[in-house]
């Protein structure tokens, strides 16, 4: 029998991956989060999981990944390397981070298998892919199934975002009663400024866009 009363989410304090917090929390019976610190310049990215953890109750562990950051430096851990403000005409960008969500799920799912979890929630997203190869649903579903086979077990690896776009994910957020928790205490900008951000990375243009689009929605719709 699958163990369908907890979880595990793969949780960074961003927008995404609160939000896919907030839907396992009306989901499971107890839900862990896990978060990695691989030497992100803003070590505000795990402070904010932090808090955002103490706030809903949930059980919070801060894996180390530093290896990571030894092995493939980028600009997200690296301040002498600038964060690209659009995205490059081809290629991955350079806020991509070499293996990220495979190790990180690969660690997620050794976590969840120790305690008996077979259901492991990340935050990723197709839709507004911004040339991240391991966002796509095909690796994730790779990944399922090599994890399965590694470890011989049944893993599901949920992805609640994968064919949505921010707006949606806002209208997700509200939904699920979180709208001013995601606004205020998430941290997405690669520049890591926290809630409203800096306005002019990628990832701040994409949250705004998606947010004021959603508020028009919400207006519309009233
Ligand atoms: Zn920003």
């Amino acid at each position: 029998m699958k163990n369908k009363e907890e979880a595990v989410v793969v949780f960074s304090g961003g927008q995404d991956s609160t939000t896919c917090l907030l839907w396992a929390l009306k989901q499971y019976r107890k839900v862990y989060a896990v978060s990695f610190d691989y030497g992100q310049r803003h070590a505000l990215e795990l402070s904010c999981a932090k808090r955002i953890a103490e706030k809903f109750g949930v059980e919070h562990h801060i894996l180390d990944m530093s290896l990571l950051n030894q092995l493939a430096p980028n600009s997200l851990t690296r301040n002498d390397i600038c964060v690209d403000e659009d995205a490059p005409k081809e290629g991955t960008p350079n806020t991509f981070v070499d293996g990220r969500n495979l190790l990180f799920l690969s660690f997620a799912a050794v976590f969840a298998k120790q305690r008996g979890v077979s259901d492991i929630i990340t935050g990723v997203s197709q839709s507004d892919f911004s040339g991240y190869p391991d966002c796509r649903d095909i690796f994730i579903k790779s990944l399922n199934t090599t994890l399965n086979l590694a470890m011989d077990y049944e893993f599901d690896l949920i992805t609640p975002m994968m064919w949505i776009d921010k707006m949606e994910t806002w209208k997700m957020a509200d939904e699920l009663g979180g709208l001013d928790v995601i606004r205020d205490m998430t941290l997405t900008c690669y520049q890591g400024i926290m809630g409203e951000g800096c306005g002019n990375c990628p990832a701040c243009k994409l949250r705004k866009r998606g947010y004021d689009r959603y508020m028009e929605y919400k207006r519309m719709h009233q």
